[in-house]
């Protein structure tokens, strides 16, 4: 008994002592907080009661809160556009922030935070998300679906509210109740809050860190991670790694772990063909994951370690001592280099296909099928990414045709059995000669190459995935031996002919699976470790 009096004592000081604080905090604040509630009698009165008790409470802390309540048909109402009951407004005359309902439960914590900020005038905004949303110059209506009942839903609706605070005259937001305005929500198909919707693009699903969250709001659509920008005219590395692959990620984490200084530059998309890869279920400790999905996991580990430079692509590399390599943005002396530049989709040649490229030809089931639901497309090729492509698009409720040049897939017979026992039709020992449409693609004609027959084949898409030719633009510019097949020549031990110049993963060639590329990696980076401590090249 005595210890529940005591406890019961000493909860009641700790809050006694953070009301305290919260006075004090907004003491100082600079700027009073003017709220209007905007409601009309008899619709959804209770959510109008809570948000009186709610502010009531927090007026009890400031007198610079101050609280003015309006009927819906007020000409105030018409001047902010204010059109359900109830809705709460937050220092309308400077900012655009309304809640829709009421912030009860949870939603406690984000009114907290708003009426801070907004009696500072200041976002707190971190200085990486104020590089980021300074980058927006056109308007952004945000929309943030909440529940009170939702403890991640404050942590994305405080992203909202601060960049409501940072660009006033650019972000307007909306913080919507979803037990308040079911039919909006319905509307947005918000069924799972918290969710971000900007220009009614959803932008967020679920709680994203500040960075993430602006990155979104600046892009218009989700982001899964943040990379910090750095804008360092120089940078000195004992190892640059040209190319953000899983051989270069892979590679990066193996080189910081060892004590050298290294950067990834990586022009395009972190992870390479990888991001754009639907399922990938071959790669261990993963029995299914989305190619995208295994990306974010090995960026976020790998930027545990090593600094990335993303949409940096490399113009030159001068050897020397250092070795100079200068990419669109900065300069890099570095002690070595790492070309893990990967390999890119290889093209059928046929008349048609380039001036068709993206308006129906594709190279990409992933981005681009979404677009074919319901429709008629074939993919042409034979090996493991035709049949993992076709199956996702299949799945992805396209009606699609696999187009083979010969009788025999080269895929895996795991793969080949689900095209199989889903009956997805394939073309055998069918070229494709020319692609055909004015706008986009109509037809294609095809060649039965054992029957020397010409056929034309309707269809709405033309997704091709018939191998990579490996990435060795930068590489023989340099002067970097290929060998036969175009692929970068290495002593096998990832040496290329000129010191201090490595290659790993699929510009090698070789077996081409995500988890032998990570192994090159590796590989790559244990024997730059062995050469960086004593340089062959330099004794
Ligand atoms: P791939 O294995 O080289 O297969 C390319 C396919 O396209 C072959 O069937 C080939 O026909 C056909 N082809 C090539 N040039 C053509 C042309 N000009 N016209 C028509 N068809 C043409 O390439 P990929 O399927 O893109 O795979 C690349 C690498 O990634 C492979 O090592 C693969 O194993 C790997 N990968 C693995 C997985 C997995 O393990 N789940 C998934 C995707 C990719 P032929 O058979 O007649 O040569």
């Amino acid at each position: 008994m005595q210890e529940t009096y005591t406890a019961a004592n000493q909860s009641e000081m700790a809050s006694q002592a953070y009301l305290r604080q919260l006075r004090a905090t907004f003491e100082q604040l600079p700027n009073d907080i003017p709220l209007y509630l905007f409601t009309a009698k008899g619709h959804d009165d209770v959510f109008t009661q809570a948000n009186r008790q709610i502010i009531r409470a927090f007026r009890e802390l400031s007198d610079k809160i101050t609280l003015r309540e309006y009927d819906l048909d007020h000409e105030l109402a018409k001047k902010w556009n204010v059109t359900s009951s109830p809705t709460l407004l937050i220092a309308p005359e400077q900012y655009s922030i309304r809640w829709l309902g009421a912030p009860m439960g949870e939603e406690a914590r984000t009114l907290l935070e708003t009426l801070i900020l907004v009696g500072l005038g200041k976002s707190q905004l971190s200085d990486q998300s104020l590089n980021v949303i300074n980058k927006i110059d056109s308007p952004r209506n945000v929309k943030v679906f909440v529940s009170p009942t939702c403890p991640y839903c404050p942590q994305q609706a405080v992203n909202a509210v601060k960049a409501a605070v940072e660009l006033p005259q650019l972000i307007s937001l909306e913080i919507i109740d979803i037990q308040c305005e079911p039919e909006l929500a319905n509307q947005y198909s918000a069924q799972s809050v918290p969710q971000a919707f900007a220009n009614d693009i959803l932008i967020g699903q679920g709680a994203q860190p500040e960075e993430v969250f602006l990155l979104s709001l600046q892009k218009l659509e989700p982001q899964t991670i943040f990379i910090p920008e750095s804008d360092a005219e120089e940078v000195e590395t004992d190892v640059l790694i040209i190319g953000g692959g899983p051989a270069g990620l892979t590679a990066g984490i193996y080189t910081v772990r060892s004590g050298l200084r290294t950067a990834v530059v990586e022009r395009e998309a972190l992870g390479g063909q990888v991001a754009t890869t639907p399922v990938v279920e071959n790669y261990p400790g993963f029995t299914s994951v989305g190619g995208k999905t295994l990306v974010d996991i090995m960026v976020s580990h790998a930027l545990q370690y090593v600094q990335i430079f993303q949409g940096e692509a490399v113009m030159d590399v001068a050897p020397g001592n250092p070795i100079t390599v200068t990419t669109n943005r900065r300069k890099f002396l570095t002690k070595s280099v790492l070309l893990a530049t990967g390999a890119s989709h290889r093209h059928l040649g046929v008349p048609g296909e380039s001036r068709l490229s993206g308006r129906g030809v594709s190279y990409c089931s992933t981005c681009d099928g979404p677009l074919f639901k319901n429709k008629k497309v074939v993919m042409v090729g034979g090996g493991n990414s035709a049949v993992t492509e076709a199956l996702h698009l299949f799945h992805m409720g396209v009606d699609v045709t696999l187009i083979h040049r010969r009788d025999k897939l080269r895929a895996q017979d795991f793969l080949a059995k689900q095209l199989f026992d889903n009956n997805i039709p394939v073309l055998w020992n069918t070229e494709v000669k020319e692609i055909n449409g004015t706008e986009r693609v109509e037809e294609i004609l095809i060649l039965n190459n054992k029957t020397n027959e010409t056929t034309t084949f309707k269809t709405d898409g033309v997704f091709i995935a018939i191998g990579y030719t490996p990435a060795v633009e930068l590489a023989q510019k340099i002067g970097v031996e290929v060998n036969a097949d175009g692929y970068i020549q290495h002593d096998g031990k990832h040496r290329t002919n000129i010191p201090g110049i490595y290659s790993a993963g699929d510009v090698e060639g070789g077996y081409k699976q995500i988890v032998t590329a990570s192994g090159q990696g590796a590989e790559a980076a244990m024997t730059l470790f062995e050469d960086l401590i004593n340089p062959y090249w330099l004794n």
